[in-house]
């Protein structure tokens, strides 16, 4: 295949991206100077190099030093109390942006299918159920996983996971109010949505 095929192929498996666009940025590729291709060429380089997983959250952070964890997880001004559970890491930013929550995250990394055999292969819960282990601080854990059929049956195997721990340790288990309507996903919410999802946790 020709590399402008080959580019094509690669693109079309960025989120959102069909053929079209992906021929677009194959075309756009082409009419830029050298210069800024070497430099995509690098930073793409830089980026795996540079970028690390967050030991304590799971979402992606510029490496600094030894650091494990992100800068998020190392800040001692947010509420450790508080751990919220969300799919993915656009939904972190996106609820970090409303400034309206001052608690820890942990990123699952995926959701999971009704039907599913296998849960444990589709989100972090091992991860998950071992820092709440060590992190006795935790008194609230809020679920806030999409409002779509696959969220809300994530939500229900988390929560039948978390039980015995909810039990055992008095951790309060919540779930962001229904200001999200029914099929929502955090990723296209607003801020107020956002905002009275968070006040109004149930
Ligand atoms: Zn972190």
């Amino acid at each position: 295949m020709s590399a402008r095929g080959k580019l094509t192929e690669l693109f079309r498996k960025f989120p959102g991206i069909g053929p079209r666009q992906a021929d677009r940025f194959v075309l756009f590729l082409l009419s830029q100077r050298k210069s800024f291709l070497d430099e995509l060429i690098r930073e793409i380089g830089n980026l795996e190099e540079e970028t690390a997983t967050c030991e304590s959250c799971f979402q992606f952070f510029t490496r600094q030093g030894g650091m494990k964890v992100c800068s998020l997880c190392a800040n001692p001004a947010r509420d450790a109390s508080k751990l919220l559970l969300i799919s993915r890491e656009v939904d972190l930013q996106n609820i970090e942006r409303t400034g309206a929550y001052g608690g820890l995250y942990f990123v699952l990394g995926g959701t999971v299918p009704i039907l599913e055999k296998n849960p444990e292969e589709r989100i972090r819960i091992r991860e998950l159920l071992h820092i709440i282990e060590n992190r006795k601080e935790v008194a609230e854990i809020i679920l806030a996983t999409n409002a779509t059929a696959e969220g809300e049956h994530t939500a229900e195997y988390i929560e039948n996971q978390l039980k015995p721990l909810e039990e055992k340790r008095k951790v309060k288990i919540s779930h962001l109010g229904r200001g999200l309507s029914t099929g929502t996903e955090l990723e296209y919410s607003d801020k107020d949505t956002i905002v009275n999802a968070l006040k109004n946790r149930v």
